[in-house]
């Protein structure tokens, strides 16, 4: 009997890393229920790991052939460096990160990492080259440990403690009563919004992704929270392919080159000082943004 437990146990564990690594992409994107599988060819290639460079070639796009939403897009985020896209809500920013996770294939266009057409590519390692930081992180009800082991679940302790360390959890996991051990979710510690974004960073880096895709919180943060999290986002991309969805521009300020998005069209690209400069939506969004910023100061 024990000899058909142990495997039947370890396909548990298999099942419940898959099962789970499903259910989290697919609420951080909203997709429950929604998406359809989209099949391997035969001849699919498998992606090296290494330092990935992200294109998407003219890439149009519609949910629902009736109501385009991206129309020829083309960006290039080279290895290692750092794009950020803005835009108002809607305008179709979330959906290049879904096309880039391939849960939809484009419709007019190619999306490249190294040149390599995603639909050439095996979903497994596509999908084992992305890692994301979504808007909103799901806590379980278990351990700190459980709930960062979770973005791998068959990693070793080291790699969990590592990818925590890297997240900068270290000193807030010092600090709690039962430190990795401690319950967290619903029923345990509720954690800030400043320290499950780093759970969720945790997650993300246990897989060592060369591609980042971070999908930051529309909730408010006072300012401090803020630039926290400008901080780990930023060293969580370091020496990474990185795409920010971004919707407050305080955190998008160093990116490498930012686009703007208008329904569903780049109108405006470059860095933040050069979009400054140009006096177009972006600098009028950043005028904005500035100016809420400091009526939440005099209100306060
Ligand atoms: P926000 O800043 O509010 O998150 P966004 O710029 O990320 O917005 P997307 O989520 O990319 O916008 O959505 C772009 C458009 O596509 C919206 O009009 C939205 O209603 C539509 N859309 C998004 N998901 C779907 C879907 N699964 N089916 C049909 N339409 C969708």
């Amino acid at each position: 009997l024990i000899q058909l437990y142990i495997p039947l146990n370890f396909l548990g564990v298999i099942y419940r890393e898959l099962r789970q690594a499903l259910t989290d992409i697919e609420r951080m994107f909203g997709l429950m229920h929604e998406h359809r599988e989209i099949a391997d060819p035969t001849d699919a290639l498998v992606l090296p790991p290494g330092p990935a460079t992200v294109r998407f070639e003219n890439v149009s796009f519609a949910y629902d052939p009736k109501r385009p939403i991206l129309h020829g897009v083309d960006f290039e985020i080279p290895a290692g460096r750092t794009l950020a896209v803005v835009g108002h809500s809607g305008s179709g920013k979330s959906t290049l990160a879904r096309l880039l996770y391939r849960f939809y294939d484009v419709q007019g266009g190619a999306i490249r990492i190294n040149g390599r057409d995603l639909r050439q590519l095996t979903q497994a390692s596509l999908r084992a080259a992305i890692g994301i930081v979504p808007q909103d992180t799901v806590l379980f009800n278990d351990t700190l440990f459980y709930n960062i082991q979770y973005g791998r679940p068959l990693a070793a302790r080291e790699e969990v403690e590592a990818a925590a360390r890297a997240a900068q959890l270290t000193d807030f996991i010092a600090r709690l009563p039962d430190g990795f051990e401690t319950r967290v979710g619903e029923r345990g510690l509720k954690l800030s919004g400043g320290e499950k974004q780093r759970v969720a960073i945790a997650r993300a880096l246990l897989k060592n992704p060369a591609i980042l895709i971070f999908d930051e919180a529309t909730s408010a943060l006072d300012s401090k929270t803020e630039k926290a999290i400008q901080a780990q986002m930023e060293l969580a991309a370091a020496g990474r392919t990185a795409l920010v969805i971004a919707h407050r521009l305080s955190t998008v300020m160093n990116a490498d080159e930012i686009i703007v998005l208008d329904q569903g069209r780049i109108v405006e690209r470059g860095t933040h000082a050069a979009l400054l400069e140009h006096d177009g939506d972006y600098a009028r969004m950043w005028a904005l943004q500035q100016q809420e910023g400091e009526e939440a100061v005099k209100a306060a």
